[in-house]
């Protein structure tokens, strides 16, 4: 009777890691899903009237205060998001955006296919590595329904290069008429060079930059449930609302629970690092993080005496995940052994498939343990595991 769905330990110092779930929720957010579960809640009524209300009034506000948007609301994630928006202002008419943004996501997200799906005709400007606002001018028509730009989360194209700016692209998009939705991919709401990364815009500067529709994942970087976040105009957001496909990528009560739990922690500024796991092992300092590794390699010591085991405590890079950031290498400590008896990669497999799960990174013979997406707790599952794994490999 244990788990299908297991809590595992993410010791591969991935920290938006997809396949594990992505982000860890704060403590505020657990408490909303919690009353959510246990009680009856206002979810969809007007407490004024006692009629029915609309399931997105509890979170929009709150949305639109962090992003400065006159509109918001939320579905299932953000592929749906610009699903749902394409299929809303554009089906059986042309969408303009740059070759260089026609990006696939992991999972099978292709641009270009969920284009296809929303109803609207692509049509591809510029070149691979460059583009100009003139491209997207000559190539609108009668038949244009929408400028999309498509933030290319996952990969970089570096050298010789030219990308069109959102101000340029409302430019274009004010003088003939045309929204601009804007897919930001991660979404931020705080300055990433605090966390040592390179800044990315924020979602509220892509609303004060004027895109008319703006999506974004709820629990990439934001470090929230998985949902689609919509913000933008009143006059589009409205569109979007009343689009038959809605109620098909509609959020459950669980997620807008742990939304607002999220964005309720992205009020106070100064707290908000604490409060968000994701935030916080973004942050982590060589200090934190080196006097961790020193607490679990002196643990895996103690369990494996003798010569056979090597632990070290060395350098290396923590990814952000997520697909963000393809990049940037976050500094970090990990604690690495080694094996001269055996086959590191058959614990590795062993700690993998016991329960709780211990996922791991393999390089150069060595099993490596990420210490920045370790949590409470996570040091004794560990060395329990290994223990028994040993015990399997050996008898
Ligand atoms: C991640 C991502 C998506 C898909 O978001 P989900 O919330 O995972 O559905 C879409 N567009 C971009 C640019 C992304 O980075």
């Amino acid at each position: 009777m244990r788990p299908n769905l297991a809590p595992a330990v993410n010791a591969t110092g991935v920290i938006v890691h997809t396949n594990l779930g992505r982000s860890l929720l704060s403590r505020r957010a657990k408490e909303m899903m919690e009353m959510a579960g246990s009680h009856y809640t206002t979810l969809e009524i007007d407490r004024q009237t006692g009629e029915r209300g609309s399931r997105y009034d509890n979170i929009e506000e709150l949305l639109c205060e962090l992003t400065g948007a006159e509109a918001a609301f939320v579905v299932n994630n953000n592929a749906a998001a610009v699903l749902l928006a394409l299929s809303a202002l554009a089906a059986g008419r042309e969408v303009i955006i740059s070759r260089g943004e026609l990006i696939e996501i992991g999972g099978s997200f292709r641009i270009p296919d969920v284009m296809k799906q929303g109803g609207a005709r692509l049509v591809e400007v510029g070149t691979t590595n460059k583009v100009y606002a003139e491209d997207y001018e000559e190539a609108i028509t009668e038949e244009t329904a929408l400028l999309l730009k498509v933030h290319t989360s996952n990969y970089r194209v570096v050298g010789f290069t030219r990308d069109v700016k959102l101000e340029e692209l409302v430019e274009v998009g004010r003088k003939h008429d045309l929204p601009v939705l804007d897919d930001l991919g991660s979404g931020v709401f705080l300055d990433m060079k605090e966390f040592g990364l390179q800044p990315e815009p924020t979602a509220a500067e892509r609303v004060a930059a004027g895109a008319d529709i703006v999506t974004f994942s709820g629990d990439k970087i934001l470090g929230g449930p998985q949902a689609g976040i919509v913000v933008g105009k009143s006059e589009y957001i409205a569109r979007l609302k009343k689009h038959p496909l809605t109620r098909a990528v509609r959020v459950d009560k669980y997620t807008l629970a742990a939304l607002e739990g999220t964005l309720k922690a992205y009020l106070d500024p100064e707290g908000v690092i604490d409060e968000i796991p994701t935030l916080k092992m973004l942050s982590l300092g060589d200090a934190e993080l080196k006097e961790s590794a020193e607490g679990l390699k002196q643990a895996i010591k103690k369990l494996l005496p003798g010569e056979e085991f090597s632990v070290e405590v060395e350098k290396d890079i923590s990814r952000v995940g997520g697909g963000a950031y393809p990049l940037s290498e976050l500094p970090t400590r990990i604690v690495s052994l080694r094996w001269s008896a055996g086959k590191i990669d058959r614990v590795a497999a062993a700690i993998r498939t016991g329960y709780p799960p211990v996922f791991t990174r393999l390089a150069d013979d060595r099993m490596i343990f990420d210490v920045r997406t370790l949590q409470q707790g996570d040091e004794d599952i560990i060395c329990r595991a290994l223990e028994s794994a040993l015990d399997e490999i050996l008898n």
